[in-house]
C-alpha cells in the first residue's frame, strides 16, 4: 500500500496531526533508505562477491538448492517470490559487489531460508496476500464513492473501509517480524560465511535498518487510518 493511499481519508481533529507526523516519518524513512543505499552502493566489498553470488552462498549454506535467482530491471525491485521459489534481484544488486548489493541480496536469501524452514510468520503473511491485494483494489473505489456519491464516509461504506484497513494493518503488522527476521539472518550469515568482514557490516546494517523503517512507517500509516475510521464510526 502506498503512503498516498493511506492518506486518502483525511479526518478532522486529533488525527489530522497524527497524519502529518506519520506522513513525515514515512518520507523520512524513504529518505533514509535512498541515502543509505546510495552511499553503500559506492563501497565495494573486499571479498568481491556479487549480490547474486552472495545470495547463492547464503542459500547453499542453508541447504537450499531449488530456488532460482533472477535478474530484473528497476531500482530496489529485489524480492523473494515464495510461490515460484524465485529470488529476484535488481541488476545493480545482481551484478554489483557493493555492501548495499550484498546486504540486499542476503536479505532476500533470508526470506528463502524462512520459506524452507517453515517460518510461521512468513506462512501467515503469504496467507494474507490474496485478501490484501483484494482490499488494495477496493480501497480506491471506497474513496471515490465517499467523495462523489455519498459525500463522506458513512454507513456501509465506512464499515467496508474499516474491514479493508483492518486487513491492511494486519498485513503490515505481520510483515514486520518477517522483514526484521530476514535481515537478522542475512547479517549473521554474511559474517559467519566470511562473505563480509565484521568492519564491513556497518554498511549492511545501515542499508537494512533503513529498509526496516519503511516497513514500520507502512504499518503505522495503516494503523492510524484504521483508528481514525473506527473513531469516525463511534461519533
Ligand atoms: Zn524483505
Amino acid at each position: 500500500m502506498s503512503a498516498t493511499l493511506a492518506f486518502a481519508f483525511l479526518p478532522p481533529g486529533v488525527f489530522g496531526l497524527l497524519f502529518i507526523l506519520v506522513f513525515g516519518f514515512a518520507i523520512y524513512a524513504q529518505f533514509r533508505v535512498s541515502s543509505a543505499y546510495n552511499k553503500n552502493a559506492q563501497i565495494p566489498s573486499r571479498g568481491g562477491l556479487t549480490g547474486r553470488e552472495a545470495a547463492e552462498a547464503v542459500m547453499l549454506a542453508a541447504g537450499i538448492h531449488d530456488v532460482t535467482i533472477e535478474e530484473t530491471d528497476g531500482h530496489l525491485t529485489d524480492h523473494y517470490d515464495p510461490t515460484r521459489k524465485v529470488l529476484v534481484l535488481s541488476s545493480e544488486d545482481y551484478r554489483g559487489t557493493s555492501l548495499a548489493a550484498i546486504g540486499v541480496a542476503a536479505h532476500e536469501a533470508g526470506h528463502a531460508i524462512q520459506h524452507k524452514i517453515g517460518y510461521k510468520m512468513l506462512d501467515f503473511r503469504m496467507a494474507l496476500v490474496p485478501a490484501t491485494s483484494f482490499v488494495s483494489k477496493v480501497i480506491p473505489f471506497i474513496f471515490l464513492a465517499s467523495w462523489f456519491l455519498v459525500r463522506g464516509l458513512t454507513g456501509t461504506i465506512l464499515d467496508v473501509a474499516i474491514i479493508c484497513y483492518a486487513v491492511l494493518t494486519l498485513f503490515q503488522l505481520v510483515t514486520l517480524p518477517v522483514e526484521f527476521d530476514a535481515s537478522r539472518r542475512a547479517k549473521r550469515e554474511l559474517v559467519s560465511l566470511g562473505i563480509l568482514q565484521a568492519d564491513e557490516m556497518t554498511g549492511v546494517n545501515e542499508t537494512l535498518d533503513a529498509a526496516a523503517l519503511t516497513y514500520l512507517a507502512a504499518f503505522i500509516s495503516a494503523l492510524i487510518v484504521l483508528l481514525s475510521l473506527l473513531n469516525s464510526r463511534r461519533n
